[in-house]
C-alpha cells in the first residue's frame, strides 16, 4: 500500500525528491528508488511502499529480539517487511531486507486484536530495518498504545535525528545493532557509526528502555582496542546498558569461519570491565546468558536457550536493594 513518506523534500530537476529520513539523504528521480529499496518517487512525490505490507508475523519470546530486560519471559508480535538502508553482507535476513518480496496486507486493528489473543505485551518492528517503515511504524505504534500495549524497535540506528525523536514518542524498548567501532566498517556496511552513536545517546536520554547487540566478526571488527572503545562509549552513556555480543556464522555473501567460542570469551571480559550487564547470543552461553546483580551477585535471572526464569522478581535487588536496569 502506498503512503505518502513524512521527511522529504522536491528538487527543482525533473520531479526529483530528496529522502531525510536516514543519513543516506537519497537523492530520487521520478520512478526510482532510494537505498532501501522501498521509499519509492511516483510522479514527483516519495511514497512508502510497504505501508500495512508485512513478510512476516510470528509471535516470538522477547528474548528473541533480544531483550533481556525489558519484561522477561513475555511474548510479544513480531512483524517485517522488505528492505534495508544498510548493505551488510553477513545480513541473516537477507531474503527479505535485499529485495522485494510477497506481502501480505494487514490491518493495525487485527494486529492489535492477535498482539491481544495471544497475550502479547506488545509489538516488535523486526526482521528487517523499521526505521525505512516509519510511517506504519509511528500509525501502528500510536494504536498500540492507545490499547495499553508495548511498542519495541530493533534496528541498526541508521535514523537522522528529527525523524527519530517524532518516532521514539511511541516507542517503549529498543534494541540496536551496533556493528562496529570505526568508520571504516560502516563504510562497508554502508552506514553512518556517528549516526547510531546518536540514536543510541537519544534512545537512552529519552528514557527509552535500550539494550545494544554487537555481532562479533572474525577480521571484520574484532579489534579489542576498537572494541574498548565501544564499551567505553556505552559506559558513558550508562554502564546499566545490556550489552549482546553475538556469535556471527557465515551467511549470504559473508565467508569468514565463525567467531571462536575463545574470542566470545575474550570480548565479553573485556566488555564486563565496563559494564554491568553483558551477554553471550547464538552460542550456548552457559553462566555467560544469566543476570546477575552487579553489586553482590546475586543471581537475577537464569537463561538456557529460550528458557528464563525469573528469580529477583523486582526491579532492585532483593539480596542488597541496588536499583536494577530492569522493566518487570
Ligand atoms: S530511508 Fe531509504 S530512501 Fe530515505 S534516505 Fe534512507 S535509504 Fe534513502
Amino acid at each position: 500500500m502506498l503512503k505518502l513518506a513524512s521527511y522529504f523534500e522536491s528538487l527543482a530537476e525533473d520531479g526529483a525528491v530528496r529522502c531525510n529520513l536516514c543519513p543516506h539523504r537519497c537523492k530520487i528521480k521520478k520512478g526510482g528508488a532510494g537505498l532501501c529499496l522501498i521509499r519509492k518517487n511516483i510522479d514527483g512525490r516519495l511514497y512508502q511502499t510497504s505501508y500495512g505490507e508485512v513478510t512476516s508475523v510470528n509471535i516470538d519470546p522477547i528474548e528473541k529480539k533480544p531483550l533481556y530486560h525489558f519484561y522477561p519471559t513475555s511474548k510479544i508480535l513480531s512483524i517485517g517487511t522488505n528492505g534495508c538502508n544498510l548493505k551488510c553482507e553477513f545480513c541473516q535476513n537477507y531474503t527479505i531486507s535485499t529485495q522485494e518480496t510477497f506481502r501480505e496486507e494487514v490491518s493495525i486493528s487485527d494486529l492489535v486484536n492477535l498482539a491481544k489473543k495471544h497475550n502479547s505485551i506488545g509489538i516488535a518492528y523486526t526482521y528487517n530495518e523499521p526505521t525505512i517503515w516509519f510511517e506504519y511504524v509511528l500509525d501502528c505504534g500510536k494504536a498500540f498504545r492507545d490499547n495499553g500495549l508495548k511498542n519495541v524497535v530493533v534496528s541498526n540506528g541508521n535514523i537522522n535525528k528529527e525523524p527519530l525523536l517524532e518516532l521514539i514518542k511511541v516507542i517503549d524498548a529498543a534494541n540496536i545493532d551496533l556493528k562496529g567501532f570505526t568508520d571504516e566498517f560502516y563504510k562497508w556496511v554502508k552506514g553512518d557509526l556517528e549516526t547510531v552513536k546518536n540514536t543510541i545517546k537519544t534512545l537512552f536520554e529519552n528514557n527509552i528502555h535500550t539494550e545494544v547487540t554487537f555481532l562479533l566478526i572474525p577480521n571484520r571488527n574484532d579489534n579489542i582496542d576498537d572494541f574498548r572503545r565501544m564499551c567505553k562509549f556505552l559506559k558513558d552513556i550508562s554502564v546499566d546498558i545490556p550489552l549482546h555480543i553475538s556469535r556471527y556464522f557465515p551467511t549470504y555473501k559473508c565467508t569468514e569461519l565463525p567467531t571462536s567460542i575463545e574470542k566470545m570469551i575474550e570480548f565479553y571480559k573485556e566488555a564486563k570491565i565496563y559494564l554491568n550487564y553483558v551477554y553471550l547470543g547464538n552460542v550456548n552461553a552457559g553462566d555467560n546468558g544469566n543476570s546477575y546483580c552487579p553489586d553482590c551477585g546475586n543471581l537475577l535471572i537464569k537463561r538456557d536457550g529460550y528458557y528464563t526464569e525469573v528469580i529477583n522478581k523486582r526491579d532492585f535487588c532483593e539480596k542488597c536493594s541496588k536499583k536494577l536496569y530492569f522493566q518487570l
